[in-house]
């Protein structure tokens, strides 16, 4: 998908492109389930917009856009798809401002799609089943963004505060990413042996191989899982052969390239970290929330590519 292409520029061409990708085998009636090409006619009078089809089945009218985040928007579908692919094409993520610019909208419009698009990438975490499994490869770390006011000091630590850096940092996020697959980023209150454990567990299949630094948060929680290998980076080790932490150490470079240069700040339950329902009652006893927008844009190219540019209805 380029720049150029018709459907960014034509709203027909865009229109003919989300029903390419919607109903790859014809149109399907989204009121009554509605499959047979005979049941269905398209609207063909000069009264009707293009696209519209009419369900002999149930009656009543449908586009490829009912039960999709552009359901009921005067805005050309084909800025919609622009949005999508401009959104899911830029890691870094893209702020509404630069949308407004872009795509030559009213910052209300661009800032109302930003968020029914991001609505859209929102992965149901309940649904969608645990990292990893049988003969995969998982990779945790964990990382820190913003200032904490007051230094956090384990009971444990006896007033001795552990720091991770010389300047305090307030948010502990904690990852993990499957090689070759997706990304769940959590904001836990504090990262604690226990608050890994949980997340672990609770997102990751213990079938798979866990690769972590040394970091003490491990060890315990990683005997529960098929396999678990470490890389000592305090005697500067990062690779052993297959085992290593690159990769979610890079989506947190691309978390916080992000956050310096677009989102700038995050509040903890702005959309950027938008708790998703099932994991909230997961993990309400540790306020554990998820940063949905990064593990989203990693799996978005299947969105542009698969399932078009439609939330499933
Ligand atoms: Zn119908």
């Amino acid at each position: 998908m380029k720049l150029d292409s018709p459907i960014f520029h034509d709203a027909d061409e865009a229109r003919k492109h989300l029903e390419a990708q919607r109903w790859p085998n014809g149109p399907i009636c989204p009121h009554c389930g509605n499959a047979h090409a005979d049941r269905i006619t398209a609207m063909k009078g000069k009264a009707h917009r293009p696209g519209l089809y009419n369900c002999m089945e149930c009656r009543e009218q449908f586009t490829v856009t009912v039960g999709t985040v552009f359901e009921r928007s005067k805005i050309a579908l084909n800025k919609w798809l622009l949005a999508t692919f401009l959104m899911s094409s830029s890691k870094k993520g893209m702020s509404a401002h630069q949308m407004h610019r872009m795509l030559g909208v009213t910052y209300k419009t661009a800032w109302f799609m930003c968020h029914r698009i991001r609505e859209a990438m929102k992965e149901d975490v309940a649904s969608s089943g645990p990292l990893g499994g049988e003969g995969k490869v998982i990779e945790a770390d964990e990382t820190y963004w913003g200032r904490r006011e007051d230094g956090y000091v384990s009971p444990a630590r006896k007033g001795k505060p552990y720091l991770k850096r010389k300047k305090p940092m307030k948010n502990a996020i904690f990852g993990l990413v499957e090689r070759g697959g997706k990304t769940r980023t959590v904001h836990v209150q504090h990262a604690t042996r226990d608050a890994v454990r949980e997340v672990l567990v609770t997102t990751a299949d213990r079938k798979s191989t866990l690769y972590t630094d040394e970091s003490n948060l491990y060890p315990i929680t990683g005997q529960e899982f098929a396999k678990h290998d470490t890389v000592k980076h305090s005697a500067k080790e990062y690779v052993r052969g297959d085992v290593h932490s690159n990769t979610i150490e890079n989506v947190f470079s691309v978390f916080k390239r992000g956050m310096v240069g677009v989102y700038q700040h995050c509040g903890e339950n702005t959309p950027l970290s938008t708790e998703t329902s099932a994991k909230r009652s997961a993990t309400s006893a540790t306020k554990q929330n998820v940063l949905v927008t990064y593990s989203a844009s990693l799996t978005l190219n299947a969105l542009n590519e698969t399932s078009g540019f439609c939330t499933a209805t």
